[in-house]
Parts: structure tokens; C-alpha cells; sequence
């Protein structure tokens, strides 16, 4: 950043403070070329108080669950087929490559006449740890979608306190009758149908249900993974984009629709509808964050208003 560049950007006093804390502890971590293992809920709170994205070209960095975003792009909170969830939480961006597929996704929707879907939440600005609810979310790539199908448009003041609602009978680990609907199986298999999608993540018992359902077509079906909770929404997880080689996949899905042995193991335990705690929906939390990362959380925040 040149000398005039510094002079023009304006910092609000709570962002300049969060940056110069970052900047504490970056020189430390880039001399030793190694991040140290440091406190993951410090992180997540450095994390979820930038309010921009950071400036350059856009990258998913690290893994789903120990990365971060750079140059990530705010969805636009309404659009055909669908509209955004919770606002008050500014956890509405992603990299491009997510924010086009919902897009497209939402018009899918849209044109399939399916019921106006309820978007949670995608990623921090900066992506990262999150102070609450996800261990992953952290690059840019992975989004919630509610399983809730009777939402009309609602003002965005509205959207922050509604809750979801479960689909799954925590007694019997089937789908709840009434409750689950074609348009629900029909949902899942459209954000299935994007060659951009890595996998996608449903309860056990929704698994089972779409499984017994599902006629001779039945390819989609590999993609869709069993996993803890996702009793009241689906999670969708991208693959890395092309643009971030720091970008770290996950192993390859075994071959087959899943819906054999692997999902009978689920099936066999008790699984609650929802995780014991917060955070622990898809892997562990990982607090050893990618060098790259470093850089861009100390990125600067310019801000335009005097007020915040
Ligand atoms: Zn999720």
C-alpha cells in the first residue's frame, strides 16, 4: 500500500484495533513461517468482526474448517427463487464460484415452480472461524439451505429471528409425516445437479428417505452424504474452484449411489437430530489457520461513512 493509499483509507476505532491485535501477532507467525497454534475462539472473534471482504482477486484457502477468504463477494439478500436468512449475521458471502451457483440455483428453483428456498449461512467476509454454529463455512464454499419450504418473501428485518424446523423423528430416525414432501426430494436433487458441487450433507434419515424413493436415476445420490444433525437443513459444499491452488479438497466420495452399507452404519446408531454442541456438525474444529490467511485478515478495511 503506497503512502497515499494509506492516507485515504479511514479506519473506524474498533476495526483499527482488531487489525493492529492481527498485526501483533503476524510478524511472529510470518518470521517463523509456521502458524502457531493460537486460541480458536480469539480467532473466530478477530474473524467475525471485519465487515469487508478483503481486497484482490478471489481464493478459498486451507481446508473447509481451517481457511479463509480472499476476495469474497456478498450475495445479494433476495433474488429469483430465494431469499437470505438471519442478515443481522453478515455471514451472506462466499467466493464467486458459490455466490453463481446459488444464483443459478435460486433460478432453477424458480423456473421448477419448487416453494421460495431459505438460504442460511455461507461464509464471514473474510470467511474463517466463526464464533458460533459451524466448524466449517470457513473458505467460501459451503452454504445451509433450510429445509423450511412455507417462508414467503419477508422483509429483511424479519429474517433474523425466525427458526428453523426439524424434519427428522428423533424416535423413529425417519423423515417426519407430515412434514417431508416431493418438493423437499426434488429441492435436494436440484442443488445436487451443478458439476460445481462436491458434496452435500442430510441427515441419515433424509438419506434413507430419498434413497427408497428414488427410481432409476439414481447417480445424484452418490453426492449426498449422510452426516450428524442436518435435521432442519441441507449443507452444500463446493469443490475447490480452479482460481485457489491453497484451496485444499476433501477425499474423493467413494463410487455408488451410498445408499448400501455405509448408510446402514448410520442408520443402525442413534443419531440425535441435532449435534450435542454447536460447532461440531462436520469435523472437528481446526484453529491452525493457513500463513495465507494471516495476510488477509491484517488486510486493511477501508470504510465510507464516519458512521458504524
Ligand atoms: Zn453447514
Amino acid at each position: 500500500m503506497t503512502q497515499q493509499q494509506t492516507q485515504s483509507v479511514v479506519y473506524c476505532p474498533k476495526m483499527r484495533a482488531i487489525i493492529l491485535s492481527a498485526l501483533a501477532i503476524a510478524p511472529m507467525l510470518l518470521a517463523t513461517a509456521a502458524p502457531a497454534r493460537a486460541d480458536e475462539e480469539k480467532h473466530s472473534i478477530v474473524w467475525n468482526q471485519v465487515r469487508t471482504p478483503s481486497p484482490g482477486a478471489a481464493q478459498a484457502i486451507g481446508g473447509y474448517a481451517h481457511g479463509c477468504l480472499s476476495g469474497g463477494v456478498a450475495l445479494t439478500l433476495d433474488g429469483p427463487g430465494y431469499q437470505v436468512m438471519r442478515p443481522a449475521r453478515r455471514r451472506y458471502f462466499g467466493h464467486p464460484v458459490l455466490i453463481d451457483y446459488l444464483k443459478k440455483f435460486g433460478e432453477r428453483v424458480y423456473s421448477a415452480r419448487l416453494p421460495l428456498v431459505a438460504l442460511g449461512d455461507l461464509a464471514q467476509a473474510r470467511g474463517g472461524p466463526m464464533n458460533f454454529g459451524h466448524a466449517s463455512h470457513q473458505s467460501g464454499l459451503d452454504v445451509d439451505i433450510w429445509l423450511r419450504l412455507d417462508l414467503p418473501l419477508l422483509p429483511r428485518n424479519q429474517r433474523d429471528s425466525l427458526k428453523e424446523v426439524t424434519l427428522v423423528n428423533g424416535a423413529t430416525h425417519g423423515v417426519l409425516h407430515p412434514g417431508w414432501t416431493d418438493a423437499h426430494a426434488k429441492l435436494l436433487r436440484l442443488a445436487a445437479a451443478d458439476s460445481r458441487v462436491d458434496r452435500i450433507f442430510v441427515n441419515p434419515a433424509i438419506k434413507n428417505e430419498l434413497c427408497r424413493k428414488a427410481g432409476p436415476d439414481r447417480g445424484w445420490l452418490r453426492l449426498i452424504r449422510p452426516w450428524y444433525g442436518h435435521d432442519d437443513h441441507f449443507h452444500v459444499r463446493l469443490s475447490c474452484p480452479h482460481d485457489s491452488p491453497l484451496c485444499e479438497p476433501q477425499k474423493p466420495l467413494p463410487e455408488g449411489d451410498g445408499c448400501g452399507a455405509e448408510l446402514q452404519s448410520w442408520m443402525a446408531e442413534a443419531h440425535p437430530p441435532r449435534p450435542k454442541k454447536p460447532g461440531t456438525q462436520h469435523s472437528p474444529p481446526d484453529p491452525e489457520l493457513p500463513l495465507a490467511c494471516y495476510r488477509v485478515i491484517v488486510a486493511a478495511e477501508p470504510t465510507f461513512s464516519t458512521t458504524h
